[in-house]
Formats: C-alpha cells, structure tokens, sequence
C-alpha cells in the first residue's frame, strides 16, 4: 500500500495555515511544538501525501498523539474538518501496519474482542474492578436497560435509547437515570440488545471496518424500531462521544454505497438527550416536576464542563445549560475553560498517562477556584477522568453525569 493513499488530501488544502488553532490545541499547548499542534499535523499529513515524507515513527507518533478532541474544528475559519481527516488518516495507518505485534495484539483483543461482544466485555470491566478500582466504580453498575420504559403522565413520544458499551458496564445508573428522566418528560423509552456499541472508539482509533461493521448493526437496529406511523425512532445518546460519532455516521462509507444513506438517515435522527429534553413540550413537563430538597441543594453550587464531543463536535452549548438552569435551589458557576479537553480521549489517558494528567490538572485547577461542589458532565470517559482526578485531589466535590441531577431533581 502507498503511504501516500492514506492521507484525505483534498479536505487537508482547506487549512490555510492561520494558526488561530494553535493555543486551543492541548497537545500543543503542552509541548509548544508545531508538528503537535493542529495546523503542524495537518502540514505533515500534506507532506506525505506529497511524498516529501515517510509514514515513519515520527509521523505515527503526532497523529497517535492529538486527542481528537476537535477544539481546532471550533476556532477554524476556514472549516477544516479535522476530525474526519485524522479519523482518515488513522485508518491508513492502521492498514499499513507498522505498529510493534504488542500493540497490534492489544488493539485486536479490545477493538475486535471487547468492543464487539457485550459478555466479554462484561468480564474485562469486572477483572478490572478487581485489578484496578482506582479506574473504576468499585460497584458493579451493569444493568440493561428493560425494552420498554413507558411515559409518565402525558406521552408525547417515543424514542430509543442508546445504551452504550462503556455507559452499560460502568454507568448503568446513568442509564437508568437518563430513562427516568425522558419519561418523566412524556417520553416512551424503548431499547434493544441490538444496538450494543456505536463504534466510535474504532473509528477514532483507524479501526475502519471495526467502525462499519458495528455502524451497519446500529444501523439495522434502529431501523427494526418504529412509531405508530412505521418511521423509525428518534435515536438518543446520553454520551457525547457516542451521539457525535453517529451524527457523522456515513463519512464511514462510500456515497455509492447502500449504507451511506441508510447511516446520514439514522445520524438525522440522533440527538443529544439535552436536546430533546430543551425542546418543548419535554422541557415545561420536566421542569412542572421540579422540586427543591435539601439534597439538591447540598450539590450546589454545580459546574458545567462541556465534553469535547459535545461542545466542539455537535455543537450543543445552550441546551445542557438551559436545563441545568431550571434546578430550584441551584447556583451554577461556570468552569474556567470549560471546552478544554479534560485528557481522556478514549484510551488516550491510558497511552499518554502523564499528559493526560497534566491535562487533567488544569481542569482541577479551574474547578477549585470555581468553588463548585458538584462537576456536571455527560460523557463516559470525562465523568472517569473528573472522578479519577478529584479522588487523587481529596476534593470534596461530587460528579454527576447531567441525568442523575435532573433525575434528582424530578424525583417525587
Ligand atoms: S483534535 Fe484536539 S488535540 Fe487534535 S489537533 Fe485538534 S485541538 Fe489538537
Ligand atoms: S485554524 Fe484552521 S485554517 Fe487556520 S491553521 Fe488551524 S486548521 Fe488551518
């Protein structure tokens, strides 16, 4: 294979070298080097697809190294879809297999083992609650969610919800605080086993026909449940990693492709549950449930910390905020760089620990001086980097996925 290939070169030439990304960039930010920075990756991935460089270690290590957190995309005049294009390139690379046997070993058992399969990897998160509670919820969370959650009150609709792979095992009260939730609001809630994981992982890793396998099963899935009327339902996330990878859904395929239409169909219908649940009717019948506790207000004052694939991805800023601001009793504080990567990035925190916590230790920073007592996220990843991160701290502050508090706070 021509290393050349690998590179989407037209999407790279909308880059017009500004650098007005440079100081949203982490990577960047941390090491002061162009080439870690999103305009130096970006004339890298040039240079090779220009054949004035090698696909080597070096260039491996700059595309391995970007969290594909998308703070670049959010500043970029010129709309350069950075995502897309080292999702691109991260898919030849993978092909062209240069990586050491160790890695390629690892990255088949997770990619082709783990994240395929929900028993087995139902049996990695419990060994991991016993070789490394530090990492995760020393109780076991797992609980799939029933088929059928019926609306409180007054239906206004029905969706699916997707469960997730990570959010099923280690924030299965996530899950059901986020069904809770919608049905408190009118809707009906409904599930399947079928629709296991999205494949965002595997497409953010290069895992190309990992990301399209799982991708046509999430496809055929939701298209199996319907309304009244025969449509397909309405897809909701509540993990912005997951909601933004199936919004961009058919970059997986080619246009000519059956299942490009099929994919842009189902991204279409996916939404944030924030959005859902900021629409009215949902929003007034969530908000006439509203109660104030002394529970609730323990918790405050609370801090909103936008994931990175919500904010910068999906572009969803007001609607987290609009529902956190009908909390009775509740002050929010906002976060000092709130759209910064908090350095999780999938297994990026465990490939690159150090960063990762030098990362995580800005955001520590900007909670203190917030004086928030409950951090407010609704990303899986994120919500074990804060909790990791506010243990190691000894900080009396509780994180809280966006569900649970408004489960809280509508709970009779
Ligand atoms: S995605 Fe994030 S880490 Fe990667 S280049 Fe853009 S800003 Fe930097
Ligand atoms: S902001 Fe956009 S156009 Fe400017 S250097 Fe960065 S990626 Fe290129």
């Amino acid at each position: 294979m021509d290393a050349r290939t690998i590179i989407d070169y037209a999407k790279s030439l909308d880059c017009v070298h500004c650098g007005l990304c440079l100081n949203t960039c982490p990577t960047y930010r941390l090491t002061g080097r162009e080439p870690s920075s999103p305009r130096g990756r970006i004339h890298l991935m040039r240079s090779l697809a220009e054949g004035e460089i090698q696909a080597d270690a070096d260039f491996a290590h700059e595309m391995d190294f970007c969290l594909l957190c998308r703070h670049c995309e959010s500043v970029c005049p010129s709309g350069v879809k950075f995502g897309a294009l080292m999702e691109h390139t991260r898919a030849g690379l993978a092909a062209l297999e240069k990586r050491p046997l160790h890695v390629r070993l690892a990255r088949a058992i997770g990619f082709g083992v783990l994240l395929r399969d929900r028993g087995a990897l139902s049996l990695a998160a419990a060994l991991a609650r016993v070789f490394a509670p530090a990492r995760m919820p020393l109780r076991a969370e797992r609980a799939y969610q029933p088929t059928l959650t019926p609306a409180e009150g007054e239906r206004t609709s029905a969706v699916l919800m997707l469960e997730g792979c990570v959010m099923s095992e280690i924030f299965g009260g996530v899950n059901r605080a986020t069904a809770a939730v919608l049905a408190r609001a009118g809707c009906e809630v409904r599930a399947t086993p079928q629709l296991f994981c999205c494949g965002s992982l595997h497409a953010h890793s290069g895992e190309s026909s990992g990301a399209r396998a799982l991708a046509r099963e999430a496809i055929e899935a939701s298209e199996a449940l319907c309304d009244e009327r025969g449509a397909p339902l309405p897809l909701v996330s509540n993990s912005a990693g997951c909601g933004a990878h199936l919004k961009e859904l058919a970059a997986l395929f080619e246009e000519a492709d059956p299942w490009h239409a099929r994919a842009a169909a189902l991204s279409a219908r996916t939404l944030d549950f924030s959005q859902l649940l900021a629409r009215e009717p949902q929003r007034s019948l969530l908000a006439a449930r509203m109660r104030a506790s002394s529970e609730l207000a323990e918790l405050s004052p609370i801090a909103w910390d936008d994931p990175c694939h919500l904010c910068h991805a999906q572009g969803v800023r007001r609607e987290p905020r609009a529902l956190l601001a009908l909390l009775p009793g509740v002050t929010r504080v906002e976060l000092a760089g709130s759209e910064d990567c908090c350095g999780s990035a999938g297994a990026w925190s465990l490939t690159h620990a150090s960063e990762s916590s030098a990362l995580l230790e800005g955001k520590l920073e900007a909670l203190r001086a917030s004086g928030a007592r409950t951090l407010v996220t609704s990303n899986p990843g994120c919500h074990m980097q804060w909790d990791a991160g506010v243990r190691r701290a000894g900080l009396d502050v509780r994180v809280l996925h966006l569900a649970e508090l408004l489960e809280l706070a509508t709970r009779n």
